[in-house]
């Protein structure tokens, strides 16, 4: 006979690990599923976010090295419309490699007691409690589900590209001579580029650009002069990374009676460098709100609706600031006033809390 577990999250990134570890502490039978094998890289900035790292200290253990050693991002640059911004960070970010950072929080996963299943691919989901999970090896059953398996898996759905160029997501390590201490964001037509060092004298490039505009790096530095003149010292370490298309739709936090953590729920702007704080704090949420039912306090769907309120309390606000953010930027004529604009004094380091995701409420 299969074994029943409580809860089955779909896809093991910072949203599906965040909900694994998270639902087996709180005494849950978890099954955590990705169609991965870690440790792999991923397109990503690798911007770990203030908001992140406390809950990150508590997932991985204060005894985990990889967050006291990994480098401190105290301040970002703003290049826009010809002109450099400055913002401070305060509390500072981090700088870690997916690579390293997503196979630490699987590692979390499995130490927490979670059957943790790598190489398998989630192809169906069926029933509305309990569920049946179709892979690609074998079929277990659930009596809760949380989809963590990202933007753009399917598993629930798929959000429809709109017409149009698609928006592309180029990622790749360089070493360098030249590396600051800051992350360096170069916007410009239809695109940015972000550089922040990641290791010693390596920097990750990551960008976001329409497939018109460019479909590789050395086509992306071709639109900053100052970029492609730095990327002249630059040797790729590693293969380049691509990632399409990204698409920016309201967010969805529940598919049914399926509950949908991180990117599966929405897609926040990455230039933001809140993608994983994020699928964190909503994977933790939506086990917190999937144990309720687990442990009999209330049904499944009513734990559903609790988590979908929470989700549009505390998220949701972030994704609509930050749609409004992403549209202002876009206008090329307003980027010479925005960018003198932002040197005011602490507005950029205000603006950007707004687009970060709200308290959680008193119980
Ligand atoms: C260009 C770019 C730059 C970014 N830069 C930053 C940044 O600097 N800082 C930041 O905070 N955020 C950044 N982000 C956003 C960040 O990468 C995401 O928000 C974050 O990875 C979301 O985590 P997640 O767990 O929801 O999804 P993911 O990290 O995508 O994890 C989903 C997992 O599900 C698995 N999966 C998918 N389908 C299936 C299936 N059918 N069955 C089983 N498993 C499946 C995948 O293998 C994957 O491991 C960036 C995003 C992009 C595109």
């Amino acid at each position: 006979m299969r074994v029943l577990y409580d809860i089955a999250v779909i896809g093991g990134g910072p949203a599906g690990t965040a909900a694994s570890v998270t639902a087996a502490r709180l005494g849950a039978k978890v099954l955590l599923l990705d169609r991965d094998t870690f440790p792999r890289p991923k397109v990503c900035g690798e911007f770990v976010s203030p908001e992140a790292l406390g809950l990150l200290t508590e997932l991985l253990g204060t005894a985990n090295a990889l967050l006291s050693q990994s480098i401190a991002i105290n301040r970002g640059r703003v290049f826009l419309g010809g002109r450099l911004s400055t913002l401070e960070i305060r509390p500072a970010a981090r700088s870690i490699p997916r690579y390293d950072l997503d196979y630490e929080l699987w590692q979390a996963a499995r130490q927490s007691g979670v059957d943790a299943r790598s190489a398998e691919a989630v192809k169906n989901v069926e029933g509305d409690g309990p569920f049946t999970i179709q892979t690609s090896q074998a079929s277990y059953r659930a009596e809760a589900v949380i989809n963590a398996s990202g933007r753009w898996s399917g598993v629930c759905g798929t959000p429809r590209a709109p017409e149009g160029p698609k928006w592309l997501g180029l990622k790749a390590h360089y070493r360098t001579t030249t590396s600051a201490d800051s992350v360096d964001l170069y916007f410009f037509r239809h695109g940015y580029c972000g550089v922040q060092p990641v290791g010693k004298s390596v920097v990750n490039v990551c960008a976001m650009v329409r497939s018109d505009v460019a479909r590789n790096l050395d086509e992306v530095f071709g639109h900053n002069a100052l970029l492609e003149s730095l990327s002249r010292d630059w040797q790729l370490v590693g293969e380049p990374l691509t990632t399409a298309p990204l698409v920016h739709a309201p967010p969805s936090p529940t598919s049914g009676q399926i509950l949908q953590a991180g990117d599966a729920a929405g897609f926040i702007d990455p230039f933001l460098g809140d993608g994983i704080s994020l699928a964190l704090h909503t994977g933790v949420a939506a086990a917190k709100a999937a144990c309720l039912f687990v442990g009999g306090e209330m049904d499944l769907r009513p734990a559903a609706t609790r988590y979908a309120t929470e989700y549009e309390l505390r998220f949701t606000p972030a994704f609509r600031k930050a749609a409004r953010l992403r549209r202002l930027l876009s206008v090329r004529p307003l980027q010479p006033a925005l960018a003198g604009f932002l040197k005011t004094p602490y507005l950029a380091e205000w603006i950007l809390r707004q687009t970060r995701p709200g308290p959680l409420a008193a119980d």
